[in-house]
Formats: structure tokens, sequence, C-alpha cells
């Protein structure tokens, strides 16, 4: 069983589902507390039982993606397999739902997404499927009557398209970056030099802090004048969602190198980008587990339970709702509030720039969605009208783009309730009045394994739903000013 069933699942079904199952409440694989270690609790949530009954209609099994499974994830020296891995797809009724959790019992078996289908009672439900639980999980979905079908047919094929693969290197500027490639943190770094080097009068890099292995973090500022209202966009804060970092690296480069182009963007506001908030994770990504989510953080009392999630460990009803006290979890929020040095960093500087910031935007990845305030709540937001208003011309701008679609919403309507979210802890406690939350692509065919050919077209569009919200922004804000 996932973690996050067991969050946020009503305690009725919870209670079939522990009869059907035998109480059965961890998944060997990726569980070292079902060893010998008795120090370590199994499923100890810290909110596993404050799921809020206020009579908001979610449904059974709100649509999730793998960003709310709290999976175990090991620390790992060696480098991790997926050879043999299917991500199997199949179509359940509401009913069945439970069924389907129950085979995340089975060894390694991984419950990557579920979506509801339109307004029907139908969902889409994604398996990571170990070649040892293979057969198992295909009886069950025939016994069950329930079509399914093989999304991927091997997860490390699909993780090694996804890697560096020759690439032309000629009439190259003096930087590494492309968007034709998924680049290393150090390429990333170069990138931000070369701009700093070339376009002095319109970028700025700031060292906000280290990371726990002691990269630097460093925010761009891109600003024409002093003064403005500002926007800032983070990226990477969960490792392996690839496509976060290089569509803020690919923002950076719109608003710098092609500064030209939409001017009004430059003129009219200061904009504040850390593309890698999390780089020892997208490291780690890269070369150990590419499954990866945390910060490699080490827990002095826990050394073989690395890393916080970062996105729960914000000071913003931090620990309340969706998130993990267990260390070993990939929902762990962490000792206390910003005990990550990446969060920490970013929230000070946040909290410094407070009045001139009015727009803040985090990417993740995956599942097409622009999500909006708040996190860990089912109650609106004071401004919740403006904030779909800003938030639908976005999402209509990357739609008519390229007929890409995202749906929008308050996180827990779309995905499930979560504390300690960077999106909550910038709308309530530093009060930027519009906060956002992105999914970007895709919507399950790829999912996190999202392939490098979609990179470009993932930012591109990006850029434009960014430039339609700021757009949107500055007529909230000033209205009888012209944005040019
Ligand atoms: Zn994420």
């Amino acid at each position: 069983m996932t973690r996050w069933t067991a969050i946020h699942t009503p305690l009725s079904v919870l209670a079939v589902m522990a009869t059907l199952l035998g109480a059965a409440l961890c998944s060997p694989l990726h569980h070292p507390c079902n060893s010998e270690d008795s120090d370590v609790p199994c499923d100890t949530f810290s909110a596993s039982s404050n799921r809020a009954n206020d009579g908001h209609s979610s449904p059974p099994f709100p649509a999730v993606n793998r960003e709310s499974n709290g999976d175990i994830q090991q620390p790992g020296h060696e480098a991790v397999s997926y050879t043999g891995y299917k991500l199997l797809r199949a179509n359940v009724e509401a009913s069945k739902l439970p069924l389907v959790d129950s085979l995340d019992t089975a060894e390694g078996v991984d419950l990557w997404s579920w979506r509801r289908k339109g307004r029907s009672r139908m969902f889409e439900v994604d398996l990571l499927t170990p070649p040892a639980a293979e057969p198992k999980v295909k009886q069950v979905f025939s016994a069950n009557n329930l079509p399914y079908q093989e999304v991927i047919k091997d997860l490390q094929d699909a993780i090694n398209k996804q890697k560096d693969e020759f690439f032309f290197s000629w009439n190259r500027p003096a930087h590494p970056m492309t968007w034709e490639k998924y680049h290393s943190f150090d390429e990333m770094e170069q990138y931000l030099y070369f701009l700093q080097a070339e376009y002095p009068h319109l970028i700025t890099l700031e060292e906000i802090g280290h990371s726990s292995e002691n990269r630097s973090l460093k925010v761009a500022k891109v600003s024409t004048g002093p003064n403005r209202t500002a926007v800032w966009i983070d990226g990477g804060m969960h490792a392996r969602e690839w496509i976060a970092p290089a569509t803020a690296m690919y923002i950076l480069y719109r608003l710098v190198e092609n500064a030209w182009e939409f001017p009004e963007l430059v003129n009219n506001f200061d904009w504040y980008i850390l593309p890698m908030v999390n780089p020892d994770g997208y490291e780690f990504s890269r070369s150990k587990d590419r499954l990866w989510r945390k910060t490699r953080s080490i827990n002095p009392d826990l050394p073989l339970c690395v890393g916080v999630d970062a996105n729960r460990n914000f000071g913003y009803k931090w620990a309340t709702e969706g998130s993990s006290n267990n260390p070993c979890s990939s929902l762990y929020h962490g000792l206390k509030p910003f005990s990550e040095p990446e969060t920490k960093a970013m929230a000070d500087f946040l909290l410094t720039h407070k009045d001139q910031l009015k727009v803040y935007v985090t990417f993740h990845a995956y599942s097409q969605m622009w999500m909006t305030p708040w996190s860990s709540s089912h109650t609106p937001a004071a401004n919740n009208r403006d904030l779909l208003e800003v938030g639908g011309m976005a999402i209509e701008a990357i739609r008519s783009y390229n007929g890409t679609k995202y749906t929008i919403g308050t996180v827990p309507d779309l995905l499930y309730l979560a504390s300690g979210s960077s999106m909550d802890f910038a709308y309530g406690t530093v009060g930027i009045p519009y906060s956002y939350a992105l999914e970007l692509r895709d919507r399950g065919n790829y999912g996190f394994i999202l392939p490098k050919e979609q990179i470009h077209p993932t930012a591109q569009e990006t850029f434009l739903g960014i430039r339609a919200m700021a757009k949107a922004v500055f007529h909230k804000l000033y209205p009888n000013k012209k944005f040019a």
C-alpha cells in the first residue's frame, strides 16, 4: 500500500482494505522498516489521522501522482537499475481502486498516478511493476476485468533514452546549455555564468546559500531598473522531476537572451529565478537512482535514511497534513521546519524581498496542472477568484500554443492535501498574492521519464503561460496602466 493511501484514504476504506489485506501496510522492497531495524517506525505519519471531514466533495481517490507517494526511498550507494520494470495503466472504476492499491503491497510495485477520467467514476491508474510482480499484477487485472496496457515496456530503457547521447557541439557559444537534453547541475551553472558575463546590464547572480553537499544555490535576478514589482520562479525542488529545472533555465534564456522579443516582461517586472532548489538530489537522480525525490541531508540518528521532502519542509502549517514523520519516507517533512539548508536559504530570500514580490511560481512534474493555494487546506484562498482568473489566462495561453491541456484548482482539489509546501509558505507567510504550483508535462505517458524531445516544447509553452500570467497580474495590480 502506498504511504499516500495511509495518509489520505478515509478510515472506513482503510478498514476494509486492512481486512482484505491482512493489514499489510508495508511494501517490502521499499521499506527498510520491514527489516530487523526496529528503530524505524513502519508507517507512522504525523498527519495520518488528520484528514478533515469538511464536507468537501473530493472523490474517494482524488488524482495523485507519485509526488504524493510516500514510498520509502533508501539512500543506496549502488546505482539502481529499473531493467524490466513496466509501467502498466489500467482503467479502474472507483469501487475497485482499493483492490488496485492493494497491489502496491507486492514487492516493488509502485503506484505512480491515478487520475479521474473527466467527470466519470472511472480512473486511469499507473503502476510501476517490477518483473517479479508482473504476473501477479496482470492476474489481478484479468481476474477483475480491468482492461490494462503496457505504457512503458522497460523503464530502464526509457531512462537510458533520456540520457545524453551523441550531440553536435560545434558552433556552440561559450556554454553547453541546450533544451535538447537534460543537463548536469554544473552545466546549468556554466550557463548562469555565461549569461552574467554577456548580459551584465540584465542579469545578476546572488548566492543565497549552499546545499547539504555544499553546492551553490544561486538566484538569477533579471532587472532593467529599480523598484519593480517582482516575480519569483523556482524549479528542481524534487530531484526526479527533471523537466522543472530545465524549464526554469529556459524561462531565464527567454527573459535574458531574447529580452527584445517581449520587452514588457522585463520592463515591468523584476524576475528572481532559482532554477535548482535541490542540486544534491538532482545529481543523485542522475548518477544513482533516477526516481530519487528528496534532498540528500544526513539524519544523524538514522544515517541510512537520507534526505527530506523539501516541499514538506517549509514553515507554514508544517507537519499537519499529507507529510510523514518517518525519515525513510519520501514524504519526510524533516526534524523541524526549514531543517534543510535549501529551504532555509529560499525562505530567507523570499522574506527579505516580501515587499517587492507579487508572484510566486514553483515548477514540479507531472500531470499538467496549474495549482492555487492552499495545499494544506480545502479552504479557498482569500483572493481565489483573482488567482483562478490569472491562472486561467495562463493555461489558455499554453493550450492555444500547441494544444497542451492543463487543469486548474487548489492542490487538494486536484491532487491531495500537503502541508509544509513552498506555495503555502509563499502565500501564507510571505504574503505573495499570486502564488502558484505548476505540474508540468506530461499526463503519464512517460511521467517522470519525460523524453528529452519534449523539453523544448514543454519549456516553450510554459514560457507563454508565464508571460500570460505576468500580463494578467499586471492588469490586476495596475488597472490603469498599459502592459508595454
Ligand atoms: Zn514535485
